[in-house]
């Protein structure tokens, strides 16, 4: 039996995505996105659901982030070698790409679950002889350099991978876009399924819209216009040609550019934003579009400490597979619970000594704050007013950060800087650090060990986030500006804090940044410390909420079982 033939078993359905983030030596995920789709993968093989994986193997990894002395970040190559997980399958496909045939190899990895189910994941590859120099490099860095790498990537990603499916033989039910990235299938699709032109009276019903419709799903992830990825249609002619009558294209991907969103909605059947807000903030950016909304959710397993975990089996037997289980966390003694949640800060506090020296206390309310540095991401609000955050945390907070920013993104590296220079401006009254080089490993390690996990985007820029999720999991209480998945998952004072105004209906514009500083401090000031310190009982009840209402809804396998019921059914 070769390797190939569980692929082959049944038809399937294929996520694609343009990261996936599966394991830390894996590097081929920047953020959020990339670790949800590498949980959905988790999540289908604990369900053995029929799914397999499309991504681009991004040879040179993210980058592996290095920090100088005055926070400056040094971005460097962080190589990785797929052979010593994965194996090149036999079929190669051909993409056209700047009218040349530009080769794809796919490496295959399966994704395991302790239930016996497993998924296949396909990483595509252009690093071939065959290929140009410019074509070998197009899957060696994960959203490198300008437009036009993008948009050929995206080719490679979209084309090339429905390609490979049918070059393996596997049997496709349904596609799945994560994010507009992978857009370009539709058009590999529709050619496909072109019907011929005498048969039809019509010249635009060669494209046979509705079959690929029924055959494609698109989750979306972007809350705000400029984050959708659109090109100038004379770079897609330059670099794709016409793989449609420039009308046609014109009427599925939009008039003035090529919209990848625009493409993805107007081919997909089902559609869906990452929280509930965020498919109101979707069906206001694309008016008269259906769009549905499907919670976000993390993978339960992968994202629960080794001290919850064991505490769990114990008292939850069960819970990886069902996380509904967690609902009945008060079966856990409040003295077990505290004694997991301080052996994981002990690692923490351990992590953090050795990367930066800095000693902190295991009883001190200690803020996590980690995820990929942008400015909507508002890692600074914190910082705002350095005395305010002294006066009142001298004694009682300890801050550990973490995250990197796009190489490109010099608005994100420079928050990373001042976010050194409040480091050093605490000393000596706070002590705050930043961690170098956030990975999956870090994230576990941050997360659990921290006591408090903080978020503070700017309104409605958070489509879901999931860091707060995987917090949760590991009884840490969420204390975060009401966007994204927290308007869900927050009851004020029980499973955790909000900070700033309630998300009326309409609020879809910006909050003072001022606004919501004030807030953060004065509840930390008047609620969170004192409760921290001086009433325990009550603060284990908080984090069992965070176990019992939060972490029992928003994990993936109740995602998963609604993309499932809701799109891949359909
Ligand atoms: C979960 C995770 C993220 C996403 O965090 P958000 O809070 O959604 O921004 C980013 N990076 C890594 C490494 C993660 O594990």
């Amino acid at each position: 039996m070769s390797t190939l033939d569980p692929l082959l078993n049944e038809p399937k359905i294929a996520y694609f995505s343009m990261e996936i983030g599966l394991r830390t030596d894996v590097p081929t995920y920047s953020g959020g996105l990339g670790v949800l789709a590498g949980d959905t993968i988790k999540t289908c093989a604990d369900l053995k659901l029929p799914v397999v994986g499309v991504t681009l193997v991004s040879r040179q990894g993210y980058f592996r982030q290095e920090l100088d002395a005055d926070g400056r970040q040094h971005a460097k190559p962080a190589p990785w070698n797929p052979r010593q997980v994965m194996t090149l399958v036999k079929s190669q496909v051909r993409v056209t790409i700047d009218r040349r045939p530009v080769v794809v190899a796919a490496w295959l990895y399966w994704v395991e679950s302790p239930t016996g189910g497993r998924v296949p994941v396909l990483f595509l590859d252009t690093d071939l002889a065959d290929n140009a120099p410019e074509h070998r490099e197009l899957t060696s860095f994960l959203y490198g350099r300008d437009a036009a790498y993008r948009l050929r990537q995206e080719a490679i990603l979209g084309i090339g991978g429905g390609k490979m499916l049918q070059a393996l033989g596997v049997t496709v039910r349904k596609y799945h876009m994560n994010e507009g990235h992978s857009a370009l299938l539709t058009l590999e699709l529709l050619e496909r399924f072109r019907r011929p032109i005498e048969s039809v009276w019509h010249e635009e019903l060669v494209w046979d819209v509705e079959r690929i419709k029924d055959l494609c799903v698109f989750t979306t992830h972007t809350p705000v216009d400029a984050g959708h990825d659109r090109f100038p249609y004379d770079l897609v002619e330059r670099v794709l040609g016409t793989p449609l009558p420039l009308a046609a294209l014109k009427r599925f991907a939009g008039h003035d550019m090529l919209n990848m969103t625009l493409l993805a909605l107007n081919l997909s059947r089902f559609v869906n934003g990452v929280a509930k807000k965020h498919g109101e903030v979707s069906r206001t950016l694309f008016p008269g579009y259906e769009i549905s909304a499907i919670t976000n959710g993390v993978h339960t397993f992968t994202w629960t400490c080794p001290e919850m975990a064991a505490l769990y089996d114990a008292h939850l037997p069960g819970w990886a597979n069902d996380p509904e289980l967690l609902v009945r966390v008060d079966n856990i003694p409040d003295d077990a619970l505290w004694a997991a949640h301080q052996a994981a800060k002990t690692r923490l506090l351990a992590l953090v000594a050795r990367l930066t020296g800095a000693a902190m206390s295991p009883d001190i309310l200690t803020i996590g704050f980690a995820r990929r540095m942008t400015p909507y991401k508002r890692a600074d609000l914190l910082f705002s007013d350095i005395k305010r955050l002294a006066d009142l945390g001298e004694g009682r907070l300890q801050i550990v950060l973490a995250g990197k920013a796009h190489p490109q993104d010099e608005p994100g590296q420079r928050i990373i800087q001042r976010l050194v220079q409040a480091i050093h401006a605490l000393r000596g009254r706070v002590t705050a650090v930043f961690l170098p080089d956030y990975d999956m490993d870090m994230a576990l390690t941050v997360i659990a060990g921290s006591d408090l996990w903080l978020n503070t985007p700017r309104r409605p820029h958070e489509a879901s986030g999931t860091s707060g999720m995987k917090a949760t999991h590991n009884g840490v209480p969420n204390f975060s500006v009401l966007d994204g998945w927290w308007i869900e998952g927050h009851v004020e004072g029980v499973t955790g804090w909000s900070i700033g105004p309630p998300p009326r209906e309409s609020t879809l514009t910006e909050s003072g940044d001022a606004r919501d500083a004030h807030d953060l401090y004065e509840k930390l000031e008047r609620v969170i410390v004192p409760l921290y310190r001086e009433n325990r009982r009550e603060w284990i009840a908080v984090m069992k909420h965070a176990i019992g209402k939060n972490a029992s809804f928003f994990n993936c396998h109740r995602m998963m079982r609604r993309y499932v019921t809701e799109a891949y059914l359909r």
